[in-house]
């Protein structure tokens, strides 16, 4: 066949999406803990949203998002990221109060494809909108950090800043910008491009970090409130035991970033790139879509890197039993013991396709069953040939005590 999947998407697949779903599970529990309720929003959005509430200079908006016209020539755009989502979803819903969203699912950006780097990617993140204090930003923070723990993935760095409020960042903008021209024939001809559009990006460039290793940053023009901001965000995950290294150059793609930015970036990924993660406090995010100034902080994490980077997390057995059905003749007695013990919630495969006990067996490990159940010439007399698979041992036990003896495995 010649249909394939598009360049930079996957197919996942089982036993592969097991780890997946833990994942997303694993976060979604995580996030009812912190007390953030699922949010699910539309995979496509008017263009519209993303143009202003991305910021029209950014990279994802600028040459990274799908944007198409539907059948009435509206201009729509597959997701590029969630936050501008849930904020409009808030506001929509009449932007009122305190909200805690979490929300899971794929997301989609042109970008050349590569590992960790999709056209179709899956992300998990919390929005804590209408909370303007710093230990919103702190219970954020914490909370990805604890999710990559869960994850196995070891040796995280959160890597911390504060970019400050508008005014300050239009301060840090000038002085950045000249001092950003002044060396223009240094800088990589992306940087070069965006010293206009966008100069604090050029500070997260990979290319230009020796150009601007000693560039001005934006702590050095932090007006009193963001500084007092920032010193309760990190006295506060001090607190907590979260580890934190200040990154004076982080600055984040996206346009709406206020205050307090953040990332998760495995150690053994070394330097300032390959974060698996990261958010920030977006106070003037609801203003630009149209709303009432409402604050808010929230992150994303990167499923497709995180699983990467995890040392393994142990899901155990996928099943708790695969049936074999000894001879044909079996097969219907089978299918029926499978059916109540599914009844019952125990995880049971079968193959009912008339193979050798043999070739079920193998089936049977493939899968990743704990237990086998053979269904046999024992049946006549109620009673099968129960095999522990890990420890290969195997006894004959009536038919009614099969859920006691999968539960003391
Ligand atoms: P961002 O929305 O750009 O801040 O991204 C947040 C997280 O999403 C990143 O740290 C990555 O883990 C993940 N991410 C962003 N873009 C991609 C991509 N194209 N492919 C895979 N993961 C991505």
């Amino acid at each position: 066949m010649d249909i394939r999947a598009p360049k930079g998407t996957d197919d996942i697949l089982p036993p592969e999406s097991h780890l997946w779903r833990h994942a997303v599970t694993t976060f979604d529990n995580l996030a009812q803990r912190y007390g953030y309720g699922l949010t699910l929003t539309p995979l496509f959005e008017q263009t519209e949203l993303f143009a202003r509430g991305v910021g029209e200079d950014t990279e994802v908006v600028e040459k990274q998002m799908y944007t198409f016209a539907d059948r009435k020539g509206r201009s729509l755009t597959l997701r590029p990221e969630a936050t501008a989502s849930v904020v409009r979803a808030y506001l929509s819903g009449g932007g009122d109060g305190v909200f805690k969203g979490s929300y899971s699912g794929p997301m989609f950006r042109y970008e050349r494809p590569q590992k960790g780097r999709r056209r179709q990617f899956y992300q998990v993140g919390v929005e804590y909108i209408g909370e303007a204090g710093p230990f919103a930003d702190v219970e954020v923070i914490e909370l990805g950090y604890r999710y990559l723990q869960e994850m196995g993935v070891p040796d995280v760095a959160v890597q911390l800043n504060s970019i400050g409020d508008v005014a300050d960042r239009q301060t840090f903008r000038t002085v950045l910008q000249e001092w950003l021209r002044e060396r223009q024939e240094l800088l990589s001809p992306d940087a070069r491009r965006r010293i206009e559009g966008n100069p604090m990006r050029v500070l997260d460039s990979k290319a230009d970090t020796e150009v601007t290793a000693d560039a001005p940053t934006p702590a050095e023009f932090l007006g009193s409130d963001s500084a007092a901001h920032f010193a309760v965000v990190r006295s506060g995950l001090e607190r907590i035991g979260i580890p934190y290294v200040i990154e004076p150059r982080l600055v984040r793609g996206l346009d709406y970033y206020n205050r307090t930015v953040f990332e998760y970036v495995p150690r053994q990924y070394g330097a300032a790139q390959s974060a698996v993660g990261g958010g920030g406090r977006y106070d003037g995010l609801a203003e630009v879509l149209g709303g009432r100034p409402t604050p808010g902080v929230g992150l994303a994490m990167g499923l497709d890197r995180i699983l990467l980077a995890s040392d393994g997390v142990d899901l155990g057995p996928l099943l708790d039993a695969f049936i074999v059905v000894a001879e044909p003749g079996n097969t219907s007695d089978a299918v029926g013991l499978a059916s109540r013990l599914r009844l019952e919630g125990w995880r049971i495969d079968i193959d009912p396709g008339g193979r050798s006990v043999k070739a079920q067996f193998r089936k049977a490990d493939k899968k990743d069953a704990r237990a086998a159940i053979v269904v046999g010439t024992e049946w006549v007399d109620n009673e099968v040939v129960v095999r522990d698979l890990a420890r290969g041992v195997q006894e004959v036990i009536p038919v009614e005590e099969i859920g006691q003896w999968l539960t003391n495995r």
